[in-house]
């Protein structure tokens, strides 16, 4: 099983760089998500790796084969890839066992025998041996997605492309979806690269994640990496909820920013220069009690502030807390039995290690 090397990729539209010097390593057998907001390129380079587009520079390589170069593209057909589009692409005429079969139409070295064999046993893994016989408009959103996942997997690719392919379901099923093609991925272990602009669905689906931004990939990781060591504001606000806090290392362990002091997870800061924050509404505690000093018992920066609005969410709630001293506003995930008045003074209870440095503060 290959994996998939991606250097100094390279496509333009007149003036726009849809993609720009993108790099990117799908290792053998990973799933790979490329997770960026509307434009940043992702659909290109899905085009690009399935042999659609010729790219201006750069290459893309499957194991030790270079598949696309300003030079050269080896087509679409003899790439060894399977794509699933947002639309799902069905024929409407053809049976779901004979959408699935399509896909083995250029498997001449395959007998009729060893086709239906494998029709059936795909129709199998997808779930959906009792509908074989009806037609795409007589099947729900998901059932037309798994025949689609099951006429990309019949022909055993190498490489999977999957591109928004939840996109045209309700929010139920499309979470449902997400365990569906993870364990999917599970069984058949094909490198896979997996096109979305929505962040949790990354996060179920994905061995690791490429942030996209402007055609490059601004950072890539697993998702815990992503979540809790973002590098940029960018990735930090991409990847779930978070508040920013633009201050001064006046210590190389300690930002300032106006009369508000925090330690935070690193030491190694240049005195002097501007550090943007990443802390999550989560993981500040807030206290009721009145309590003294700029540290908890247990080490904790402590911050005094009132409360501009607090909106029960049912699992949490929503605070928004205008801090002591400074013109920091801190959004604040509560435990839903918390209850605090609009106006009411709190203190905030924030450890260090959840006071996060962006290597990249400028952007
Ligand atoms: P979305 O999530 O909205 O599908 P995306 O991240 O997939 O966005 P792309 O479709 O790859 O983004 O587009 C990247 C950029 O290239 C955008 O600015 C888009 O307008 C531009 N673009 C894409 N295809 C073309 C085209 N055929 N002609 C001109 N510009 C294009």
């Amino acid at each position: 099983m290959p994996g998939v090397t991606i250097k100094g990729l390279t496509k333009r539209y007149g003036d726009v760089a849809a993609v720009e010097g993108l790099d990117l390593q799908v290792k053998p057998g990973e799933l790979v998500s490329l997770l960026g907001p509307s434009g940043c390129g992702k659909t290109t380079t899905l085009r690009l790796v399935a042999g659609f587009l010729k790219p201006e520079a750069g290459e893309i390589w499957v194991g030790d084969r270079c598949l696309s170069s300003p030079i050269t593209v080896v087509p679409p057909e003899r790439r060894r890839m399977a794509m699933i589009f947002q639309s799902y692409a069905l024929w409407p005429h053809m049976t779901v066992a004979g959408n699935i079969a399509y896909g083995l139409r250029f498997k001449k070295e395959l007998s009729k025998a060893d086709r239906e064999k494998r029709v059936k046993e795909i129709l199998r893994i997808v779930q959906l041996e009792l509908s074989e016989s009806r037609y795409p408009g007589e099947l729900s959103g998901g059932q037309q997605q798994r025949v689609a996942v099951a006429r990309a997997l019949v022909v055993e690719p190498e490489i999977l492309l999957l591109d928004e392919p939840l996109s045209n379901l309700d929010a139920n099923l499309r979470e449902e979806m997400r365990f569906e093609i993870r364990r999917l991925h599970e069984a058949f272990g094909i490198t896979t690269l997996y096109v979305t602009h929505d962040q949790a669905e990354a996060m179920v689906i994905s061995d690791r994640i490429a942030v996209l931004r402007g055609g490059r990939a601004v950072q890539m990781g697993t998702a815990e990496d992503l979540f809790q060591r973002p590098r940029s504001r960018f990735v930090a606000e991409f990847i779930g909820k978070t508040n920013l806090v633009d201050g001064i290392a006046t210590e190389p362990g300690v930002v300032t920013r106006g009369g508000v002091r925090l330690r935070v997870a690193s030491a190694d800061l240049t005195v002097g220069a501007p550090v943007a924050l990443s802390i999550r509404p989560h993981m500040i505690e807030l206290v009721a009690d009145h309590q003294t000093g700029t540290v908890s018992a247990r080490g904790d920066n402590l911050l005094r502030g009132t409360v501009q609005r607090a909106s029960y969410l049912g699992d949490a709630v929503d605070c928004q807390i205008q801090v002591e001293g400074s013109d920091v506003i801190l959004r604040v995930a509560a435990p839903p039995g918390l209850r605090f008045r609009q106006g009411e003074t709190v203190s905030l209870a924030v450890a260090p290690s959840a006071c996060i440095p962006l290597v990249e503060s400028a952007v």
